[in-house]
């Protein structure tokens, strides 16, 4: 029996997959033989850092770490978490109650609406974005209410140009920086607007900082919640998984307000049974590397940003600089579609980037590409596109 027709409504409602044709096209150019140059996804190419998986190999060997583990996490593994945010944010975070694990941050995002969000309740989200955000919603029953973020405005939200009505039916505002996938870092001011305006509707705060790690020129991100009042409107997501290269072991954490994790902590307790011990111990270990580890990560970054920044540049497309996160977000020329401009990618170079409108209606006209990737291919991949003038004007 084909079950299809009985899915039920919100997995019907899900947006359609807008990858889906590129993805498509992939198989085929690989099928042929092309060699491909994947700029398409946001996953690290280099492994996990070496004394997290010795760490984790220590803990697989140690019988207490095969039983369940609590869902909120071993107050060892909370505690290297307060410890890190003291010293990396200079923000006091109290273990037993500020701080929850998650089996990435994806599951605490997508699982947060459930634990706030009643029918006809409001979310707010920013777009282009994270899809997660709104599939949340939808799995709640909420209504997502979408805050462009222009390049007019530096990839923020124009927070004062959201209605009041809908600011008093708002139960949740997602934000996201250093921001998937525009690149985009806030300033300050930004995030004492936010502060003020959650303090003033009431509503909750769910920063995504995902991100915070991969950073260039030595300017590190601020978290949300070294700000004045953040820790009254709300919580932080973070994730090992860019940070570490830690993708595939699905290990996060929410840290802030107390009520907000616990109520999170109640849907999480109902659902699933927290992260395995032994990557939790490992953990510890990531949150206690020296800070050379992490240098040298965003080193190997930076240089293939500023590769790709400037071959970019020379092949005709329209870069911002991205202040973190391993992604550049590309304007193409005008009068020419996103998909377009992925799928001539594809077809002519072999090279795969992101159609910019998967990402939201605001991201048409933009390409994202994600610098995951070695510098070598990546020149390599700067050559294809300017011997085929994809992107330079044709006379
Ligand atoms: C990758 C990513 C995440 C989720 O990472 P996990 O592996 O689930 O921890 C969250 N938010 C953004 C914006 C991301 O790009």
């Amino acid at each position: 029996m084909d079950f299809r027709a009985k899915w039920s409504q919100r997995i019907k409602s899900l947006p359609p997959y807008l990858f889906a044709r590129i993805d498509e096209k992939k198989r085929e150019a690989m099928a042929k033989g092309m060699d491909i140059i994947n700029l398409g996804i946001g996953d690290p190419d280099t492994p996990t850092l070496p004394p997290i998986v010795e760490a984790a190999r220590i803990a697989l060997g140690r019988p207490e770490h095969h039983q369940y583990p609590s869902y909120e996490g071993m107050l060892s593994f909370r505690e290297s978490i307060a410890h890190w945010y003291k010293k990396r944010f200079l923000v006091d975070l109290d273990p037993h109650t500020e701080v929850l694990g998650l089996i990435g941050s994806k599951e605490g995002i997508g699982h947060m609406p459930l634990a706030f969000i009643d029918p006809g309740d409001t979310v707010l989200v920013p777009e282009p974005g994270y899809p997660v955000y709104h599939a949340g919603t939808l799995f709640a029953g909420g209504e997502t209410y979408y805050m462009p973020i222009l390049e007019s405005n530096g990839f923020l939200p124009d927070l004062s140009a959201i209605p009041d009505s809908v600011y008093r039916r708002t139960k949740i505002m997602f934000i996201n920086y250093p921001n998937n996938p525009t690149g985009a870092v806030a300033p300050d001011s930004f995030f004492a607007e936010v502060i003020e305006k959650a303090t003033k509707y009431g509503f909750i705060v769910a920063h995504d900082a995902a991100y915070s790690e991969i950073y260039f020129d030595g300017n590190a991100p601020k978290s949300f919640l070294s700000f004045p009042g953040a820790k009254e409107v709300g919580i932080e997501f973070h994730s090992l998984s860019k940070t570490f290269n830690m993708t595939g072991w699905r290990v996060g954490f929410a840290v802030g307000n107390a009520s907000v994790l616990a109520g999170l902590g109640k849907i999480k307790s109902n659902m699933d049974s927290g992260i395995f011990q032994a990557l939790q111990e490992a953990s510890i270990a990531a949150m206690a590397l020296p800070d050379f580890w992490m240098e040298n990560l965003r080193s190997m970054y930076q240089e293939r940003r500023d590769v790709l920044v400037s071959g970019l540049r020379t092949a005709g497309l329209r870069v911002i600089p991205p202040g973190a996160s391993f992604y550049l977000w590309a304007g193409i020329p005008a009068g020419m579609k996103s998909e377009e401009a992925s799928l001539a990618l594809l077809s002519r170079t072999g090279i795969v980037a992101t159609p910019g409108n998967g990402f939201g209606i605001s991201g048409e006209g933009y390409v994202r590409f994600a610098l995951t990737v070695d510098t070598p291919r990546l020149k390599e991949a700067i050559d294809r596109i300017v011997n085929e003038g994809l992107f330079t004007p044709k006379n």
